[in-house]
């Protein structure tokens, strides 16, 4: 992997896998690891949502029920954000793209993906682990009370503010959004898996690791998947 001269990499990556996968807490260490900016749609919807503005409210009511906002606004959002300099020559898309249209509209704005690696767990596994799980909202940092905890229960390490649980990670939201995953998200994975096996110049490598175990583990087959 090449390092350009303020130290960043030449990397686009896109981190696949349903929610609880662990996306979030490997996509803080890969961004720290290559020195790349990590864009969360899901970070800047919440974002738009504690802002309270128009769209926000909208917003909130799709996050909540365990739904996908509309590609659309997803799209309009990405777009605006890959154009700042910082993320000119790589980055990490942590929950983007999450429906066949929103990939269709990476491809078509000619943007080349390095890497997908799809994170695998099991459903039963997620529904346990996203009821442990917690999060500092300012900064979008996670936790988990038995796998990942904080150093102090309850607070965020850096800042010492309290954490709290998303609407989002309860129990009947998140069988939800597993639904969701299944059926919109789930396509992706033969996507780019089978766009990967293609002679296209422009396919991604197409990596499967597997999310369950310790998080430095998961991190490292990670790494070693980037190469
Ligand atoms: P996340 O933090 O990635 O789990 O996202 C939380 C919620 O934000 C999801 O359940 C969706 O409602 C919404 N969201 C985030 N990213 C996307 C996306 N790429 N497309 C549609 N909805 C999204």
């Amino acid at each position: 992997m090449r390092r350009q001269t303020n130290g960043r990499y030449y990397v686009k990556i896109i981190l696949l896998g349903p929610p609880g996968a662990g996306k979030g807490t490997q996509a803080q260490f890969l961004k720290d690891r290559y020195n790349i900016p990590q864009i969360s749609t899901g970070e800047i919807l919440r974002a738009e949502i504690k802002a309270q503005s128009e769209l926000g409210k909208k917003l909130k009511a799709i996050v909540d029920s365990g739904a996908l906002v509309s590609d659309d606004i997803i799209i309009e959002i990405v777009q605006k954000k890959i154009q700042s300099p910082e993320c000119k020559n790589g980055f990490l898309f942590d929950g983007f793209p999450r429906t066949l249209p929103q990939a269709e509209a990476v491809k078509t704005a000619d943007i080349k993906i390095d890497h997908v690696i799809e994170i695998t767990v099991p459903d039963t596994e997620i529904v346990k682990r996203m009821s442990g799980r917690r999060v500092h909202l300012a900064s979008g940092r996670t936790y988990h009370v038995d796998h990942n905890p904080p150093k102090k229960s309850g607070i965020d390490d850096v800042s010492g503010e309290p954490l709290v649980q998303r609407e989002d990670d309860k129990e009947e939201t998140v069988k939800k959004r597993l639904d969701v995953y299944h059926q919109q998200t789930k396509p992706l994975v033969e996507y780019y898996e089978k766009w990967s096996k293609t002679a296209d110049a422009k396919a991604p490598k197409y990596h499967r690791v597997s999310g369950v175990g310790e998080i430095s583990t998961i991190t490292e087959a990670l790494v070693k998947a980037l190469g």
